[in-house]
């Protein structure tokens, strides 16, 4: 409403009529319906036109409901693909999953974020009025459509992070990484941090209360290797319980994992699992969910 709007109201409501001022109320006030008419002619400015006018002029866009889920571009990956959240309630505790950073070697990764995006646009109500849930389909565009597990750099993105003062040596960032086929040189990335994906994921997690990636395939679910943040362990038992995948405390065995997320996240005090799902094919979606909805209905405790 204008101010003009506004103090004619006041005026109206008032017991002392001054009848020069409200004379400049009711031209004001009726010329505006006239407008919106398309020229139909102006009422004759009695009383009771300004009475009416002033109604509809009164009905104020404040009762408008607030979105309660949308969608937002975080940024872009070096190929220029979108990454993209999907929030989902307003609640102060922000829960965000990161459906797939690992390309298209996980692909079910990134049908299970699509799938749980499907799922909270039909049932928001499922979302406690504490949380926030953001879902991340990927955080690895360029990798999901080029069939990789690097980015368009040739990068690791889960192998990229500064872990460097947290309290474990063997996690520490480097840039030649172990996977199951042997050394891949430079799969870190030439310095931590150092690509546009891994900045935007660790620039938007910074205020997160609770970070879940997921993976494929080794049907288990795995925290920081430091093993020293209780409550991305407590995330990891709830998970557990809720989902089945087993909780391995001791880490993945196989290699070193240097530059993970997970890690860094822990260290700056976020709750931080990686879910692994059980093979590369299924979403594996009831379990997740069920998982999911455990840590929202736990996450004010
Ligand atoms: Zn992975």
């Amino acid at each position: 409403m204008s101010s003009l709007g506004r103090w004619c109201l006041s005026l109206l409501t008032s017991s002392l009529f001054i009848v020069p001022a409200i004379a400049g109320c009711v031209s004001r006030a009726a010329s505006l319906p006239t407008q919106a008419l398309g020229g139909t002619p102006a009422p004759s400015p009695t009383f009771a036109t300004v009475e009416a006018t002033a109604t509809v002029v009164q009905a104020p866009t404040e009762t408008a409901v607030p979105a309660r889920r949308g969608e937002e571009l975080l940024g872009e990956s070096w190929q220029g693909r979108p990454i993209v959240g999907h929030w989902f309630g307003d609640g102060h505790q922000k829960v965000v999953l990161v459906g797939n950073i690992h390309g298209g070697t996980e692909q079910n990764t990134h049908r299970l974020a699509l799938e749980m995006i499907a799922h909270f646009e039909e049932h928001l109500e499922e979302v406690p009025p504490s949380v926030t849930l953001w879902i991340i389909p990927t955080a690895n565009p360029d990798g999901l459509a080029d069939g990789t597990r690097r980015n368009a750099h040739g990068v690791d993105l889960n192998r990229n992070a500064d872990n460097d003062s947290d309290s474990c040596k063997e996690n520490d960032w480097v840039s030649d990484t172990h996977t199951t086929e042997g050394i891949i040189e430079g799969g870190g990335g030439p310095f931590p941090f150092s690509e546009v994906e891994t900045r935007l994921l660790r620039d938007f997690l910074a205020d997160a209360r609770v970070a879940i990636f997921y993976h494929s395939i080794a049907g288990m679910i795995f925290v920081t290797s430091c093993a020293d943040h209780r409550p991305s362990a407590e995330l990891a038992r709830r998970l557990s319980d809720a989902t089945g995948y087993p909780f391995s405390e001791e880490g993945w065995a196989s290699y070193p994992v240097t530059g993970a997320m997970v890690d860094y996240l822990a260290h700056q005090g976020v709750a931080a699992v990686e879910v692994e799902l059980t093979t590369k094919v299924d979403t594996e979606f009831d379990r997740n969910l069920a998982g999911l909805t455990a840590v929202m209905e736990s996450v004010d405790e």
